[in-house]
């Protein structure tokens, strides 16, 4: 029998909960990172105990679609970074984003959406949730009239990424959680861009935050996977909205149950091996985190220098309208993510083909640096206004700064720029 210790400490910081939080060493093994339970089913000792699995009166699992041992370490571990009350992890960045609006909404009802958003959650809400009778208005998420002025009785929920994408801008989270607390709806945040290392939602008053965990928790581009978690600072009984919410039955809790009732129902459960990858992902988020903002900073400052590069977005440098507004809310950096603008589309495609080092590829948060042409890649079905709506141009290269040396990443941009 391993020596058990229980590895669960409030107090411990950021970098030590990564590690320890969500499981301890296993009590049967010793092993010191959560096994992968791969089985599908899981059997009860009786008859009874599986109708209490099945109702939720006992702990336990019976069916991986509807949850998993390493899926509910993860659960916790995220939980833990983000000081919530209940996390849910689904297959990916979009079913967590799905869940939640399902979770929130049904029919009839209204959700307000920042218009800087990631393509694919552009054509979710503008294509199958339009399609299921909810309504959204599209926001510019640093106008808090903009907000003010689409909010209705029917408003179920306000949606808003921490940093555009890939505009990075910057919504005010304090100001818009105050405004969406005041008129009963809650704030949803995608912290997908900067993790939970870079910012902290729940002390800015967010009320539920997803992570697309596909990027910086698991980083390493090397499994798809999402979590939503309850920030414990809704009170649910406020919530006007949907039939989902059984709040007779859960209290608190209702707006998890709600989510996991969805991952259920639609099958968007996440796998084990996925969950042990981003497990030991998020082991080291604080130290990756803190390198991707160092490297980007410097990286930012030199492209913004360089005559051949017309304009730089990276809110850590000056020059971005929400400078100060980032250096509140991003205290530990500001990510890794920048967008550059080269004057013109073939300039664009000339520096992405020149590059040695820098892949071009669509994910972000990588070890590697990324470098994409967004306009015809993953915003080439929005309508030129939409585009112009979510900071997309024909000449704009998004870029994810990996964890290379930063010699070799500016070597890299150095002889490609020197290309054109
Ligand atoms: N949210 C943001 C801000 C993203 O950038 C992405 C993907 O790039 C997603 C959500 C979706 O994540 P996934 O690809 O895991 O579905």
């Amino acid at each position: 029998m391993a020596k058990q210790h229980t590895h669960q400490n409030n107090e411990w910081c950021f970098e030590t909960q990564a590690i320890h939080s969500g499981f301890g060493p296993d009590s049967e093994s010793g092993a010191s990172k959560s096994p992968i339970y791969q089985s599908t089913a899981f059997c009860a000792e009786s008859a009874e105990d599986l109708e209490n699995i099945f109702k939720g009166q006992s702990y336990g699992f019976y069916y991986s679609r509807v949850s998993n041992p390493t899926v509910a370490n993860l659960e916790s571990r995220v939980n833990v970074l983000h000081r919530g009350i209940g996390t849910v992890a689904v297959a990916s960045g979009m079913a967590a984003i799905t869940a939640m609006i399902f979770a929130l909404a049904s029919a009839g009802d209204h959700i307000i959406v920042s218009k800087s958003l990631f393509g694919s959650t552009y054509y979710l809400i503008d294509g199958l949730i339009k399609n299921s009778g909810i309504s959204a208005t599209f926001v510019n998420p640093t106008n808090l009239s903009e907000y003010v002025d689409a909010i209705s009785e029917k408003t179920r929920l306000i949606f808003v990424e921490a940093l555009g994408n890939p505009k990075l801008d910057i919504p005010d989270i304090k100001s818009v959680s105050a405004l969406a607390m005041s008129a009963g709806i809650p704030l949803v945040v995608d912290n997908t861009f900067v993790s939970p290392y870079l910012l902290d939602a729940r002390s800015l008053g967010a009320h539920v935050v997803i992570n697309a965990t596909t990027k910086y928790l698991c980083g390493g581009n090397s499994a798809v996977g999402g979590t939503i978690t309850d920030l414990g600072q809704f009170d649910w009984r406020q919530h006007r909205g949907t039939p989902v919410l059984e709040m007779e039955k859960f209290g608190q809790n209702a707006f998890v149950a709600a989510v996991k009732k969805v991952r259920s129902n639609s099958g968007a459960a996440l796998s084990p091996q996925n969950a042990f990858l981003t497990l030991a992902g998020i082991e080291t988020l604080a130290i990756r985190m803190n390198q991707h903002a160092k490297s980007a900073q410097s990286i930012a400052q030199y492209l913004a220098a360089h005559p051949k590069v017309n304009d730089v977005v990276y809110p850590g440098l000056k020059t971005h309208p929400q400078y100060d507004l980032g250096k509140r809310q991003f205290p530990n950096g500001c990510g890794g993510m920048m967008t550059i603008r080269m004057g013109n589309k073939d300039n664009a495609y000339r520096l992405i083909d020149a590059f040695k080092l820098i892949d071009n590829s669509v994910n972000l948060g990588d070890s590697r640096t990324l470098a994409i042409c967004p306009a015809e890649t993953i915003y080439r079905h929005l309508t030129p206004e939409a585009r112009e709506s979510a900071g997309v141009y024909d000449d704009l290269i998004r870029l994810s700064i990996g964890l290379e040396h930063i010699t070799d990443i500016l070597g890299d941009f150095d002889h490609a720029l020197e290309c054109i």
